[in-house]
């Protein structure tokens, strides 16, 4: 089969990887629908993270072609999203909600799902079959839930969204956008997106932000205060992950307040003394998507959102390596990679 390897930062080549199959009784094998690149394959991209002839890709859907003798809930033809942690979905951590830190966790960047068919292990808690085969409009939603919007939804529940609450979301990503899009879900009255990029901004506001603000560091939280009456908001969700960007969430948090990060940190250095004056609640780390699917699957097949707007540029696999630059250059927001 043809699959994306990273051989070298800046260095993206689709070649021959060798075919997957059951290895496990509780696998299952599937043949990619859609896949893409994600904000955090650029970390690798750029030098930032070590990579040597990696493969690559971790969001995904697809069509189950063979399983295991032990899966249960799903069958060959049945058409699956999952998440980008391998779960269980039955030890204590996951029965708690959080899949991402399931004791068979693994990330699915090992398996790399920029590719034509992957082998996806604990397929019975890591997948989620849908309702049917989808209308091919839902496929980029679909592969949404994967992970940016399981990402950003958690970054909003953390950030405790709902109604009557003000939420900043710092980052303009995917991530960041689709957190705008879950608060709005959740019911916030009021949502400002930190951005300075018109489109991205347009698509904040298209997915619900009421606010903008461009301003960063310290500007933004003082800005963030202006529009909040000084008090900072409810809640913050932080999309970035570097120090700039997760001082500026805890700084725009109220005292009180919550503050939910899901950037992927790259040596962000926290004050002990700042945490401790800032008198927040905090949850972050690699999001528990698995807990959220059936929900965002539903919600997606309902038409009730559409996070697959996105995705602003769509390539076929063998054309990967465009699809890293264009992200790379901020051409594109997401790079859905079509098979
Ligand atoms: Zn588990």
């Amino acid at each position: 089969m043809r699959g994306v390897v990273m051989y070298k930062a800046g260095d993206v080549r689709v070649e021959e990887r060798a075919d997957p199959t059951v290895v496990e009784p509780t696998d299952a094998v599937i043949r990619l629908t859609a896949t893409c690149v994600c904000g955090s394959d650029l970390w690798p991209y750029r030098g930032i993270e070590a990579v040597d002839h990696q493969v690559m890709g971790h969001e995904y859907v697809g069509v189950v072609e063979e399983v295991g003798a032990e899966v249960r809930t799903m069958k060959p033809g049945d058409f699956v999203v999952g998440s980008f942690v391998i779960s269980d979905n039955t030890c204590e951590i996951c029965r708690s909600g959080f899949h991402s830190k399931c004791v068979h966790a693994e990330f699915v960047s090992q398996i790399g799902t920029q590719a034509e068919r992957a082998r996806i292990p604990l397929a019975d808690g890591t997948l989620v079959v849908t309702p049917g085969q989808p209308d091919a409009d839902l496929v980029p939603s679909l592969l949404a839930a994967s992970d940016v919007l399981g990402t950003g939804w958690f970054a909003a529940d953390a950030a405790q969204a709902g109604p009557g609450k003000t939420v900043a979301v710092v980052g303009d990503g995917a991530v960041g956008l689709m957190a705008v899009l879950a608060a709005r879900e959740l019911g916030a009255e009021r949502i400002i997106a930190m951005s300075r990029h018109p489109e991205r901004q347009e698509l904040a506001r298209y997915y619900g932000a009421t606010d903008i603000v461009e301003e960063r560091g310290d500007a933004g939280v003082q800005r963030i205060k202006e529009l909040t009456g000084g008090l900072g908001a409810h809640g913050v969700a932080e999309a970035v992950g570097t120090q700039e960007s997760f001082m500026q969430a805890v700084g725009a948090t109220r005292g009180g307040g919550h503050l939910g990060y899901v950037g992927v940190n790259h040596g962000v250095q926290i004050p002990g003394i700042e945490l401790f004056f800032a008198g927040i609640h905090t949850l972050g780390g690699p999001a528990p998507v698995r807990r959220y699917l059936p929900d965002l699957i539903r919600r997606v097949w309902d038409r009730t959102i559409d996070p697959g707007r996105v995705f602003d540029l769509t390539l076929p696999l063998d054309q990967a390596a465009e699809g890293y630059r264009a992200m790379d250059e901020r051409r594109a927001t997401k790079v859905l990679l079509e098979l």
